[in-house]
């Protein structure tokens, strides 16, 4: 079974292929299916966000597909940037050192450094169904940034019982323990349940 992956974001897309690798699916990024546009996110939430991602690739492809809408929410800032993350800032045009940089800057000697990563995933069939997985990874923001790997905000985003920020923690543990490898543990389960059920 082929599953167009609605995101252009190769930091994701690698999740997406390490964590599901063991479930013989294929997953093509929507780049490759000739998807060639952004979905407006308009979204007030990240499960809203997710359909409308997975629903607009899953009707020009015909293929099922799915989305991930993720995000940092951040306790001292009410929850942002929440689904405001990749255009935290300076918007799109900055790099995610910027993004990064920049919630460091308004974080400056707050206390309350307590966040969470979330991730909600949807997928959408072309016969209609929906299925719908949820995955938070709680933790704090550094007062530094760390580390090489991952993307977004990893280098300062410290997983809840480590010191050390996701991008210094390395890929292998992040997908273990993140929003996104729990969201995907729950798809996963969804998925098989589907499929038992035709
Ligand atoms: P969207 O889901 O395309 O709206 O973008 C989510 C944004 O949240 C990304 O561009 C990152 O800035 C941030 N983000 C989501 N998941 C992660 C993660 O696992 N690590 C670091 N940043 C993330």
């Amino acid at each position: 079974m082929t599953f167009i992956l609605a995101t252009n974001n190769m930091g994701k897309v690698r999740e997406f292929k390490e964590i599901l690798e063991p479930l013989s699916i294929g997953l093509v990024p929507q780049l490759v299916a000739g998807v060639d546009f952004e979905v407006n996110e308009t979204g007030e939430t990240f499960e809203e966000n997710a359909f409308l991602k997975a629903s607009t690739v899953c009707q020009y492809t015909r293929f099922p597909a799915v989305a991930d809408d993720s995000g940092l929410c951040v306790e001292a800032l009410n929850g942002e940037p929440g689904v405001h993350s990749a255009r935290f800032g300076g918007g799109k045009e900055w790099t995610d050192q910027q993004k990064y940089e920049y919630l460091l800057q308004k974080l400056e000697g707050a206390e309350n450094r307590r966040a969470k990563f979330v991730s909600c995933i949807c997928c959408v069939f072309p016969n209609g169904d929906v299925l719908r997985a949820r995955g938070e990874c709680p933790g704090h923001i550094l007062s530094a940034p760390q580390g090489d790997g991952g993307f977004g905000y990893d280098p300062v985003f410290a997983p809840e019982g480590y010191e050390q920020s996701f991008a210094a923690l390395g890929q292998e543990l992040k997908n273990t323990i993140s929003h996104r490898a729990k969201a995907l543990a729950a798809f996963r389960e969804e998925l098989e349940k589907y499929y038992a059920l035709r």
